[in-house]
């Protein structure tokens, strides 16, 4: 049988739960153990699929298809593991359950009531993630913050569990924050203490906190937690903010977590493995060079709209042995002065996934640019669509050519709606969603990527590459690399005589993994750095370009964009 463990948040949101709870699994798996983990959102939205990527972030699909909390992303990075729909949970989904059973007559006469009928739907939720996934540990995180309204049919359910299942078999962790007060100069302890006691007031008595924190805590703040929250010593985890997300288990590990919950939890562990402190050595070691690649894209102001690309390229990166000098490009701006101005310093352009029309011009702009001075590009999903009409506009010089996304009533329409798309209305799970197989052709980049010729890769899309324009576009130089075979769909494009040109109607960066980077980022950032002179004179190498690097990059760069080192 299953062992729970139980994470929940105070004081603010956005502490990094999702990051404590994906490194627990990480540290348990790591000890042996087989673990399972899922997230409760309070949301009444059925998916994460129909929420804005600038409120919300990215959204992260899995291999089956669900639209899901980036913080899904997190926990298949840290625990290495493929989840289902199963470890995304929003209330929409509990209360669509209950409603329909309700309309079925399933209750049988009943009042219908949050408590038992929504917690128990709660309860049979992991009890469901439990059984499939017959893990050892189940890891249940649930979002917001101790104190919402919204949040309590789940911490009755995950109550109610300790009874049904034992204090042996149930652990509750807790996560809050320390605010540094200047005036004083100290850390804080009294909100975390509050949230504890909130928390408490619904039942629940936490055994282990995470004291997190920007500045260092001391064993006075930690025991003082302790002494009133009624929590053991060795119970309360402080976690200095960290700009290496990947360290955290081993900070954590610093404070004995696994020892603290082997005995609570009655587990008997292994001694842990070491290929993670490998990554983090890895990752720490000062690299000689640095990669500098624009992501160019439209939702500049929330960068966790593209978390997995960024956690892609980062570990592409460290493959590589390279450091990533990352520029974040507002395509807007590249549409009003011209694509030279704003890439004209970088190794590699990425165009991410992206739906409406704000912006793709300029977008197309920086596949013009890539395409012509042959600068490395890596297109998901848009950026696939964008350099298939680039090409086509610019190379067969295709006048009003466009993807219907974009322009419904363009007269070349070289990405267009998918034929089963046509009918659908509702917008909520309807893409082409989760894994789809793919057939390489032996001759391209990406079969020596990958190194296979079949392979499997998670979608989300609504529109694909036209067929009608495929032989007349590949006679003029683009090839058509990966077939869906049952479908005949294009997947993967890429460019004759072009060093990296590849752009792929699937999300690689789902299952890109920090210590196993996906092969396309990590043959992206390999010529990338081919690409890279590191003492930022003009490019005499293999792939000669147009336009050299300036004298004076750094200061270059920070007149024409954030760059952010990561
Ligand atoms: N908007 C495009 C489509 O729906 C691309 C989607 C994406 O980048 N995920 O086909």
């Amino acid at each position: 049988m299953a062992k729970f463990i139980f994470i929940t948040g105070g004081v603010l949101s956005g502490l990094g739960k999702g990051i404590i709870a994906a490194s627990v699994g990480n540290i348990l798996k790591g000890s042996g153990l087989n673990i399972s983990i899922m997230k409760f959102d309070q949301y009444l939205n059925i998916d994460a699929g129909t929420l804005n990527p600038t409120e919300h972030g990215e959204v992260f699909v899995t291999a089956d298809g669900a639209e899901t909390d980036l913080d899904l992303g997190h926990y298949e990075r840290f625990i290495d593991c493929n989840l289902s729909h199963e470890s995304s949970v929003m209330s929409g989904q509990i209360f669509q359950t209950i409603l329909e059973n309700e309309r079925r007559g399933e209750y049988l006469g009943k009042t219908i009531q949050m408590i038992p009928h929504v917690t128990d739907e709660v309860k049979k939720r992991i009890a469901r993630l439990a059984k499939k996934s017959e893990a050892d540990i189940i890891i249940v995180e649930i979002g917001g913050t101790i104190g919402d309204y919204e949040g309590a049919h789940f911490l009755e359910g995950i109550r109610q569990m300790r009874r049904d299942f034992g204090a042996d078999n149930t652990l509750y962790l807790h996560a809050g924050f320390l605010p540094y007060l200047e005036t004083t100069c100290e850390l804080k302890t009294k909100p975390l203490q509050n949230s504890i006691r909130d928390l408490a007031s619904y039942g629940i008595q936490p055994d282990i906190v995470f004291c997190r924190a920007d500045y260092p805590i001391s064993k006075k703040e930690l025991d003082k937690i302790s002494l009133f929250c009624g929590i053991d010593k060795d119970g309360v985890i402080p976690l200095q903010t960290s700009d290496q997300v990947y360290e955290v288990p081993s900070l954590l590990e610093k404070y004995n977590l696994s020892r603290v919950i082997a005995r609570k939890l009655n587990l008997h562990l292994r001694k842990s493995s070491s290929e993670w402190q490998k990554l983090v050595a890895r990752i720490k070691k000062p690299k000689k060079q640095k990669v500098k690649i624009a992501l160019v894209g439209k939702y500049m102001a929330m960068r966790d709209t593209y978390i997995s690309v960024i956690e892609a390229l980062k570990s592409a990166c460290w493959w590589n042995d390279v450091d990533l000098n990352l520029g974040w490009i507002d395509s807007e701006k590249i549409e009003k002065d011209g694509a030279e101005k704003y890439l004209k310093q970088y190794d590699g352009i990425v165009i991410p996934g992206g739906f409406g029309n704000r912006g793709i011009e300029g977008k197309i702009a920086a596949a013009k640019f890539a395409r012509e001075n042959k600068v490395p590009y890596l297109g998901l999903c848009l950026g696939m669509q964008i350099a298939t009409i680039e090409f086509a506009r610019y190379v067969l010089t295709t006048s009003d050519c466009n993807s219907e996304e974009f322009n419904p009533k363009t007269k070349n329409p070289v990405i267009h709606l998918m034929s089963e798309q046509s009918r659908i209305k509702d917008k909520g799970g309807t893409m082409r969603l989760g894994v789809y197989k793919c057939k390489l052709s032996p001759k391209s980049i990406s079969y020596q990527a990958y190194g296979q010729r079949i392979i499997f890769e998670r979608h989300r899309h609504r529109f694909e590459f036209n067929n009608k324009y495929r032989k007349i576009l590949e006679k003029a130089g683009l090839r058509i690399v990966g077939v869906n075979p049952e479908k005949n769909l294009v997947e993967i494009i890429e460019l004759k005589n072009h060093p990296f040109l590849v752009g792929s109607q699937f999300h690689p960066e789902f299952k890109s993994r920090p210590n196993r980077p996906h092969p396309l980022f990590r043959q992206f950032i390999k010529i990338a750095k081919k690409f890279n002179k590191p003492n930022n004179e003009p490019n005499r190498g293999r792939f000669s370009r147009k336009h050299g690097f300036s004298k004076n990059n750094i200061e270059m760069k920070s007149k024409l964009g954030t760059v952010l080192k990561i």
